[in-house]
């Protein structure tokens, strides 16, 4: 079939993935096999004479000091005994007297000793000369299959003197050979085929979790969030497998609080832009043309726009310090007298029935960014008076310690669950009583104060029962008072303040 190119597509074929385990597990073993298969044939060719001459040699010195002891123990059954040494080693024996007088030659049936007589002579001419009881020496064969070993030694308790003497072929025997090499054939074709079965075996193995893996994946990876991962097999996989299903109920989560956040946030804007819109439409339709009627719902515009411009700049502010893309203009400045300015932007509301008391302690330099603190105290401060229900008392202290100053926020107000007190730090979190309560609030000022509050390394927390109230507070270490012209005012209220006066 041709393509919308007019080409005829290629044939899809299926290509062997040499990266894949299975392939990598496959070709690592067979590679193994063959190398195992190699080294065996090596040793086989290059190393079987020598092995076999060398245990064929010390063989047939056993043999003879079992023979001399047979000798001289019980001459009579010698010659079964020798005989049956001969044909099941392959080994030409005979003993002659020290007067050439051959006294067996039992063997020579067995091997044709007659082409080793002058091996014979040659051996026992080298005993006579030699210190040693015993002399063997090894030879090639004219045959050209190997070397023979030509063994001689004395009988000693033998009064005559009679000489042993062994020739034995040091080379295997065509029947040996070849049901050695027929082996070797067997034993390789068993272990390319063993290895061929455990590699298979082993890469199924290995893959099958990593197959479980990659399938959960993909159908997380399509919005399913009822997946579960199963690393079942190995330690490896097992922590893979324990670590995604971590991940994918982080990322429901995280799905679950993104619906939440669209929805409270399209909620908080809508209401905003719904009275600017309503009240619009009354200043066209009936107010329009009553200065006194219009400029309170022209207020009313303004005020709701406002509170718009500050819901925006909030989640600007947020947004921005999670991704510490926010500039600080760090100075050393007096906590206590930033304290008190957001203490008295407060004093207004006094008005509105609120007992607003600071408890200020010493000054306390502080380096950091005095806007900001001063935006945290204010976010603080303005929940409390949020939150304090009909009591309308809101406390703000400060103590100080040798090195740390502590802001506390105290109200008497509505108090936050014990369950839900790990999240009010969180962004667009809002405690679930204060939503029926219908507060309002966007759940962003908390994640304001943590975020600044974090970037100067200043601890916080809150302390709260429900119902009685809560207390919020951070602690910042202190600095030196920074080198200024002194004046007198500063240096009497050094000396005046104590820790805690009321000064509200
Ligand atoms: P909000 O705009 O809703 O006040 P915040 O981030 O300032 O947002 O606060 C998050 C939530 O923490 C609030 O919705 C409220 O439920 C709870 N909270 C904050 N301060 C107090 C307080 N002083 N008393 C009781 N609850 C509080």
């Amino acid at each position: 079939m041709a393509d919308h190119t007019g080409k005829r597509p290629k044939a899809n074929r299926k290509r062997i993935d040499t990266s894949s385990i299975k392939t990598t597990t496959l070709l690592s073993f067979v590679v193994f096999a063959l190398f195992l298969v190699m080294v065996l044939w090596g040793l086989s060719n290059f190393f079987l004479n020598r092995f076999y001459e060398r245990a064929r040699s010390q063989e047939v010195i056993r043999t003879a000091e079992t023979l001399e002891t047979q000798y001289m123990q019980d001459r009579s059954s010698f010659s079964t005994f020798a005989i049956q040494a001969a044909g099941t080693n392959g080994i030409y024996i005979r003993i002659d007297a020290e007067d050439e007088k051959l006294i067996f030659d039992g063997t020579r049936e067995v091997q044709g000793s007659d082409a080793f007589e002058s091996d014979v002579a040659r051996i026992e001419g080298l005993l006579a000369v030699s210190s040693s009881d015993s002399v063997n020496e090894s030879r090639r064969d004219s045959s050209g299959m190997g070397s023979r070993l030509i063994y001689a030694s004395y009988i000693n308790s033998d009064s005559s003197g009679s000489i042993l003497c062994i020739i034995a072929p040091l080379y295997p025997d065509q029947v040996t050979v070849r049901i050695l090499r027929d082996m070797l054939i067997y034993i390789s074709f068993i272990v390319l085929f063993v290895s061929f079965l455990l590699a298979f075996a082993l890469s199924v193995r290995l893959t099958s979790p990593i197959e479980n893996l990659t399938h959960a994946a993909t159908e997380l990876s399509k919005g399913n969030h009822d997946v579960h991962f199963d690393g079942a097999g190995f330690t490896e996989t097992k922590e893979l497998a324990r670590a995604l299903n971590k991940a994918s109920y982080e990322m429901e989560k995280t799905d679950f609080y993104q619906r939440e956040i669209i929805a409270n946030v399209s909620h908080d804007l809508k209401t905003p832009l719904t009275m600017i819109r309503s009240y619009a439409e009354k200043i066209i339709d009936i107010t329009g043309d009553n200065p006194e009627k219009r400029n309170a719902d022209l207020n009313v515009i303004i005020s709701e726009t406002e509170r718009l411009n500050k819901m925006v700049t909030d989640m600007l502010s947020v947004s921005n310090l999670q991704s510490n893309n926010v500039e600080m203009h760090m100075e050393t400045f007096d906590l206590v007298q930033a304290a008190q300015s957001v203490y008295e932007s407060f004093l207004v509301l006094e008005s509105d029935g609120f007992e607003i008391h600071f408890y200020p302690c010493k000054p306390a330099y502080v380096v950091g960014d005095r806007s900001r603190m001063i935006q945290v105290m204010t976010n603080l401060v303005s929940n409390a008076v949020k939150y304090s229900g009909d009591n309308k008392y809101v406390e703000i202290r400060l103590s100080r310690s040798s090195k740390k100053v502590t802001f506390h926020c105290i109200d008497h107000g509505v108090g936050i669950p014990s369950d839900e007190i790990g999240h009010v730090w969180d962004k667009y979190y809002r405690t679930s009583a204060n939503h029926e309560r219908g507060i309002e609030g966007t759940g962003l000022g908390l994640a304001i104060v943590k975020g600044i509050l974090n970037l100067h390394s200043a601890k916080y927390g809150v302390e709260s029962e429900e119902g009685k109230g809560s207390d919020f507070w951070f602690e910042m270490e202190t600095v030196k008072k920074p080198a200024t012209k002194k004046t007198g005012s500063d240096d009497a209220g050094d000396a005046e303040d104590t820790d805690n006066q009321e000064n509200g």
